[in-house]
């Protein structure tokens, strides 16, 4: 094997392991509940903590599971929402964006 290739080669796992390759692989952030865009629509990780005298038009089964703008599994854990755009949110969750799916 030349000197070259034989160079290339073992490099690769620090190549594959440097930092700035690593943040290609991070799973997307949570959106939490103290984030302003968060505050905003009143978001809460679980719709059983929905203040219903502040919203009004809330009611149960209404979660993240079974909105419109979800995507993922409907089993406690995180899914996509198309409001937080790449972000996550629990399946359990809700905010007054809410939009039941069809
Ligand atoms: S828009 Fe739907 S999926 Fe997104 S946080 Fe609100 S209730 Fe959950």
């Amino acid at each position: 094997m030349n000197s070259l290739r034989r160079r290339w080669i073992l490099r690769i796992p620090a190549l594959l392991t440097a930092p700035h390759l690593s943040s290609l692989y991070a799973a997307p952030a949570a959106v939490l509940e103290t984030d302003p865009d968060a505050r905003a629509v009143g978001y809460v990780t679980d719709a059983k903590r929905v203040d219903p005298a502040r919203y009004p038009l809330y009611s149960a089964p209404q979660q993240c599971a079974n909105c419109q703008l979800f995507s993922g599994a409907a089993d406690g854990g995180p899914g996509l929402c198309t409001l937080f755009k790449g972000r996550t949110v629990t399946s359990n969750g809700w905010c007054k964006a809410y939009q039941a799916a069809i």
